[in-house]
């Protein structure tokens, strides 16, 4: 039977990150956005709250959240601001192909401290390089193998929390002429000698979170800072992806759905030609096209998370979720500051700094071309040409008759089956 209801645990878990949102988040958004400084205070909350490192496992002191847990995190944050999002939630991706590679003896020395210590510790997911971006597999920091050690040399950037976290994931190549079989998995130490943040962005929006454009020159890590095996680093990239896809969906949930709530509060209360706003149909409209937006956006995005939980492949589904659910935020926050006409264009309402936040998340962990591209190439997968139903049948002597249900008894139109067609099968 299909359930839709979530678990009293599920139940609990949003209901806190709601709580935390609506209480820390969003009456400090505007002033977190505008300290230009990293939110310190609130990670500490945050983690505290038990809403950091949604995935490291129990037995290493984490919460050991399933995928829809985590989504539900990411629409309470996302609701509240989506660079306080950005942020606290960071480590969830930084987290993953650690988590998805790491022996015992790796988990217990370098995950364990970041669910046990008592003030919060991040890890930057760094893929990009200014040459490699939608391309993944072009990476060119090089990974050499020196004795015991490693050395690594390059530069990656738009490295998420990458100035003030502990270590690193840092996606490699032991040999860039192998293109994505030479890349392999390590984690670099931010402290070590030749790291070196080289810059911070300056962006449009989700201006609470930063990314770090990061040097590396003659780094030197120990060996067991490679995770998992030497030619699977594109692998393990992808297969974060397709989890946390179904995060950054959930967070476009939140958003997409703050966007209802902001534009449906102002419609209720700003009177013109003496009524309500929201009594117009023009608007009132609106409002239910928001409201559809999120709704779909959040079943498509738990649904996602869910086949990660069931230890199924999401990947079509987490690239549709993905798309529809960061489309639907962006589109929600440009309806919502219409609907608030002059105020929603105004610094002195949320809904521009939701709108300029919605926007990257349309570009990142993946733009929503590529996830189009996903999932357009997973679906021409499935479907085999033996099977391709076009809707025309050859028998037809019509010309492009269409007919998507195929004969129907006791309706057959008078020309079938005599044989008039050239076509005839
Ligand atoms: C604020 C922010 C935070 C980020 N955080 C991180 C992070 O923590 N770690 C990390 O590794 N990276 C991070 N990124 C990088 C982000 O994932 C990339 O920006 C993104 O994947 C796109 O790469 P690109 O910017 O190089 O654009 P490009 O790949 O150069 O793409 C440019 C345009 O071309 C389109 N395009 C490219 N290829 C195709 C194609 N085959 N078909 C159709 N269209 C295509 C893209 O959709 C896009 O519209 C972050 C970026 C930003 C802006």
């Amino acid at each position: 039977m299909v359930d839709f209801a979530l678990s009293k645990r599920e139940q609990e878990l949003f209901d806190t990150a709601m709580e935390f949102s609506k209480k820390w988040i969003v009456p400090y958004a505007r002033e977190l956005e505008e300290a230009d400084e990293f939110p310190w205070g609130l990670a500490q909350k945050a983690y505290d709250a038990g809403l950091m490192n949604s995935h490291v496992p129990k037995k290493y002191g984490g919460p050991e959240h399933s995928m829809v847990e985590e989504a539900l995190i990411g629409e309470a944050i996302g609701y509240g601001d989506g660079g306080i999002a950005t942020t606290i939630l960071a480590n969830n991706l930084a987290l993953t192909p650690l988590l998805l590679t790491a022996t015992p003896e790796q988990m217990e020395k370098y995950i364990k401290p970041f669910a046990t210590g008592k003030k919060p510790q991040f890890a930057a997911f760094s893929l990009t390089e200014r040459e490699a971006g939608s391309d993944a597999a072009a990476v060119k920091t090089t990974a050499t193998k020196d004795g015991d050690e490693w050395i690594i040399n390059g530069r990656k950037c738009f490295s998420t929390n990458g100035h003030v976290a502990k270590y690193h994931t840092v996606f490699t190549t032991v040999d860039p002429t192998k293109g994505y079989k030479g890349m392999a998995l390590h984690m670099i130490e931010r402290e070590l000698p030749g790291v070196k943040i080289v810059m911070l962005e300056d962006k449009l929006g989700q201006r609470a979170s930063f990314q770090a454009e990061i040097e590396y020159k003659d780094v030197r890590i120990p060996g067991d800072c490679l995770f998992g095996e030497i030619g699977k680093g594109f692998k393990y990239a992808m297969q974060t992806l397709d989890r946390t896809r179904a995060a950054i969906a959930a967070l476009g949930v939140g958003i997409a759905q703050r966007a209802v709530h902001e534009a449906a509060i102002f419609a209720n209360y700003r009177k013109q030609f003496g009524k309500p706003i929201g009594a117009y149909q023009g608007i009132n409209f609106m409002i239910a096209e928001m409201e559809a937006r999120a709704m779909h956006a959040r079943w498509a995005t738990r649904y996602s998370a869910w086949l990660v939980d069931q230890g199924q492949r999401n990947t079509k589904e987490s690239s549709c979720a993905k798309f529809f659910a960061t489309d639907a935020a962006m589109q929600n926050t440009i309806d919502c500051i219409q609907i608030m006409g002059g105020y929603g264009y105004s610094k002195e309402y949320p809904a521009e700094q939701m709108m300029r936040g919605a926007k990257l998340t349309q570009i990142y962990e993946g733009t929503n071309q590529i996830q189009r591209w996903v999932a357009g190439q997973a679906v021409l997968k499935e479907v085999q040409v033996t099977e391709l139903d076009t809707g025309f049948r050859l028998s037809f002597p019509g010309n492009d008759y269409p007919d998507p249900w195929g004969p129907r008894e006791g309706d057959v139109p008078d020309f079938w089956g005599k044989g008039k067609s050239k076509n005839k099968q």
